[in-house]
Order: structure tokens, then sequence, then C-alpha cells
């Protein structure tokens, strides 16, 4: 077994990896063992035997419940810690229970800060866009603070009355509205948290040689979080990459001191050198820019809630949750875990209608964060072959002029071919 390690900031990888994989519930049963053939193929013909991967499987979800008794065993948990990285199919959320969501249980555990969704258009897939060529999009979502955070009380429950008698008696608050029948939720944001995420964002943008990150919030309404969640982003920008980047802040900063000429110029000059441009937007223009000019963005750096309604609108537009990738990932240790992003399925589940690309694609990010580049070449530009004949799963096909609708073992076999 030969573990992917940290060193010095660096990630060490052995060329026979183990990676560690969690099935997943429902559609899981299909789209692992998908992804996997064609991983191994990948990788047999990107480096002959010189490089491997083997596949570990760690139990989570239903298959754990059934086998152990618990929804998300230590030993799962233990095994990610140990080997760094990981994949995994969709899991049911458990109903009742302690555990509000497995997901939100190892994102926290291994306090994998970001959630990275990659967003682009393979020719062929029909998308409700005009110009669907033009997105081109890396999500960073915080994955850990917000009011995602699970601070929350029920409406009427004791913990509410004491909550809103510490606002109104100690705080001064007086603008609830109906305070009796309120629920109440907090939204932490921090300086470390924003900073953190808006640092990989940048590296990421370096490191890919992408033009631009843009910072997605509501600061002009919620101006201590997502407003701190924007002034925190510049700062990181900065005072940390001022050789790499040129801020909208500091465009306004030179607009207001020399003038518009001025500033149009400098950042002219930085657009020259290559110099990735940082800029910001408030969420709903974002959300309807992205429709209308989605060339203007490249990286995205935005909040908990506001990266979910992101990744989904984003998603819709290049051909929905079947083809969506992510990865949950601790850029500071190294820890990252690829997924599925869409869930178990269960209306479909055992039909061998799923479409693997979700699954398939996080491991060409999984590929890629390993530095197996030639590999995840290989699967993308299989798919791209696929997808532009017309072939494809159900979800996908249906709505292809040239559309030839495959299952999901006939979908795999024709992938292993265009390989
Ligand atoms: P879902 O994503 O499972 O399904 C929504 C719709 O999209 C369904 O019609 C489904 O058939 C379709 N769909 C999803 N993935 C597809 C694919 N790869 N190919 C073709 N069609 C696909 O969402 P849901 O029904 O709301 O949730 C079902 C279960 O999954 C719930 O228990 C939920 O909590 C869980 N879930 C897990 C994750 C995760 O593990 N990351 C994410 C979302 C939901």
């Amino acid at each position: 077994m030969s573990k992917v390690y940290m060193k010095e900031g660096k990630l060490i990888v052995p060329s026979n990896v183990t990676v560690p994989f969690i099935e997943g519930d429902g559609v899981g049963a299909e789209i692992t063992p998908s992804c996997q053939k064609i991983v191994n193929k990948a990788v047999e013909l990107a480096y002959s035997e010189k490089k491997s991967i083997e596949w570990m499987e760690v139990l989570a979800g239903e298959k754990a419940f059934r086998q152990t008794g618990e929804w998300l065993p230590d030993t799962t948990m233990n095994v990610f810690k140990d080997y760094i990285i990981g994949i995994k199919g969709p899991l049911t959320t458990p109903i009742g229970g302690g555990i509000r969501s497995l997901n939100v249980a190892l994102r926290q555990a291994l306090d994998l800060y970001v959630c990275l969704r990659p967003v682009r258009w393979f020719k062929g897939v029909v998308s409700p866009l005009k110009e669907p060529q033009k997105v081109s999009m890396h999500i960073f979502r915080e994955n850990t603070e917000d009011i995602y955070a699970g601070i929350e009380w029920e409406q009427g429950s004791d913990e509410a009355k004491k909550f809103y008698k510490f606002l109104h008696d100690e705080m001064g608050v007086t603008k609830v509205r109906f305070p009796k029948t309120s629920s109440f939720g907090v939204k932490p944001v921090s300086v470390e948290g924003t900073k953190r995420l808006v640092r990989s964002a940048i590296q990421y943008a370096i490191q890919h040689n992408l033009p631009s990150v843009t910072i997605v919030h509501k600061g002009n309404i919620m101006k201590f979080t997502e407003g701190g969640f924007k002034k925190w982003g510049y700062e990181v920008a900065e005072t940390e990459f001022e050789e790499q980047t040129f801020t909208m802040s500091y465009y306004q900063k030179l607009k207001k001191d020399l003038g518009e000429e001025s500033a149009k110029a400098a950042m002219a000059e930085a657009v020259n050198k290559g110099k990735i441009i940082i800029k910001d937007c408030i969420a709903d223009a974002f959300l309807q820019n992205t429709l209308l000019n989605p060339e203007d963005y490249s990286v995205i750096a935005t909040l908990n809630l506001n990266g979910d309604y992101v990744s989904d609108q984003l998603a819709a537009m290049v051909g929905g949750i079947g083809i969506a990738p992510g990865a949950n990932i601790n850029y500071a240790t190294g820890h990252a875990i690829f997924e599925a992003t869409h869930g178990t399925a269960p209306n479909i589940a055992g039909k061998n209608l799923v479409n693997p690309c979700s699954l398939i694609l996080s491991s060409v990010m999984m590929l890629e964060y390993i530095g197996w580049k030639e590999a995840a070449e290989l699967i993308t530009s299989a798919l791209e072959k696929a997808f532009e004949n017309g072939d494809a799963t159900l979800d996908l096909a249906r709505f292809m002029p040239n559309g030839n609708t495959l299952n999901t073992d006939e979908f795999t076999n024709r992938i292993l071919e265009c390989l």
C-alpha cells in the first residue's frame, strides 16, 4: 500500500498509489466501477507499467450501516486522514440519527475548506446558452463557515428563546419582526476562513494561468460578514500576491487619486504583463452576468451559501448535475476528497441508466491534483470525442440532435474505446 503524503508543503505521490474510495449509495454502485475501469485504463495507456492505482474500499452510508451498524465508521475517517486523497460516490443523508449529513461530517473532520467545482462545456452537450463554449469557470466555495455552519435554533425552542433574550436584552436588537415565532441561525465568517479560501483561489489561478479571480458576495447588505469576505479577499491579493495580481480595489483608489485614464492605463499594463485581475461582484448580479457574459469570469471565490447556488446554476449551463464534478480540499494539509456532486438518484438506481460522468470528471480532477496530467487528458479527450459524436447516457442524449442513447455499461465501454 503506497500512500500520498505531504512533505514541506508539497504532495508526494508514489508511482503505485493507493486510493481509498467510498462506493456510494443508490447509483454509486454503478458509477464507481465505471469510473474505476476508465481511470485504470487511462493510467495504463499513459504510463504503461510505470504507474498504477490500487483502489481500497472504505465504508460509508447505507453499505456501512448494513455491515457495521454505523453510517460513517471511524476507520473510514482514519483512512482518509492517513491516505490524504480519496474519492466518493453519493451518500444517502440519514433521516433521524445523530449525523446531519455524511458529506458535511467528512468535510468537517478533515477541515476541507475549499469546495472546488470546475465548470466547462463539452461540444455536443446541449446547453441553454447560445454560446456555451464561452463557459470556463472554476468555483472556489468556502466549505466550513457561513450560515451553513449548522448553528441554528428552531422557533419555540428554549434555545431560540434564550438566544432572542440575549439579542434583545444584551445587544439591544429590536429589529426581529416576529420574535416569538422566529427560528434563528448564525452566520460566522472569519478573516482566516476567508483568507485561506481566497488564497487558494489565487494560487490556483496562478498555477493554471487563468486571467481573473472574482470575489462573489452580498456585502452590500451583509456588511460585516459578506462585506468582510470581500475586504479580506482583496487584502490577501494586495498583501500576499502583489507581484502577480491587480485588484479592482487598487483600480478604484487610482481612479479617485489620479483619474480614470490613469487607472485604466495601469490596468491595461497589468493585463499586458499577465497579471491576474482580482475583482468582485454582488451575488445576484453575478448570477445574471454569468448567463449574459460568461467569458468575463474565470476563477470564482465565494462564501458557502452563494457557492451552493452558483454551482448549480453554472452546472445547468453546461449540461446539469450528471456531468458536474467536485472536490473538497484542504490545500494546507493536502487532504482532498473528490466526489460526484449529485445525489444517490434513487429513481434510476439499479437501472443501468445513470450518467457516470460526474464521478469520471472528479477522477480527472484527482489525477490532475496528484500530477498525473497525461492520464487526466486522455479521459477528457475520450469524453470530448464521445459527446461530439452524440454518444451519451439518456439524461444528455435525449436533448442532443444527434443523440445516441447508451446505458451506463455501454457508455463506459464507449469511453474505454475512445481512450
Ligand atoms: P439527486 O441528485 O440524487 O437526484 C436529482 C435528479 O437528478 C433525479 O431525477 C436523478 O435521477 C437525477 N440524477 C442525479 N444524478 C444523475 C446522474 N448521474 N445521471 C442521471 N441522472 C441523475 O438528488 P435527490 O433526489 O434530491 O437526493 C437523493 C439522495 O441523495 C438524498 O438522500 C440526498 O440527501 C442525497 N444527496 C447526496 C449528495 C452527495 O452525497 N454528495 C448530494 C445531493 C444529495
